[in-house]
C-alpha cells in the first residue's frame, strides 16, 4: 500500500462575504474594561476615548480580526 501526495497550491484571502472587526481591551493592571468586537473602527475608538476619560487609563491593545478563506489555485 502506498499514498501519492502531490502538491497543490492553495491561497488564502479575506473571506469576501466576511467582515473585518476591531475589539479594544484596557491595558491599564486589572482594570479588565474591553470594547466588543465591532466592524466600525471609528466606534470602538469612541469607546475607548470614553473609557479614558472616565478612568484616566490610556493604552489599549487593538485587536483587528477577519475572517479567512483557503482557496485551491486553478479551480
Ligand atoms: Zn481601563
Amino acid at each position: 500500500m502506498s499514498t501519492v501526495l502531490r502538491f497543490v497550491q492553495h491561497r488564502i484571502i479575506s473571506h469576501p462575504r466576511g467582515e473585518v472587526t476591531v475589539s479594544a481591551q484596557c491595558l491599564d493592571g486589572d482594570c479588565g474594561w474591553s470594547a466588543l468586537p465591532n466592524p466600525d473602527v471609528a466606534s470602538v475608538d469612541v469607546e475607548c476615548m470614553a473609557h479614558t476619560g472616565r478612568t484616566g487609563h490610556p493604552t489599549f491593545a487593538r485587536r483587528y480580526e477577519d475572517v479567512a478563506l483557503v482557496e485551491r489555485v486553478g479551480e
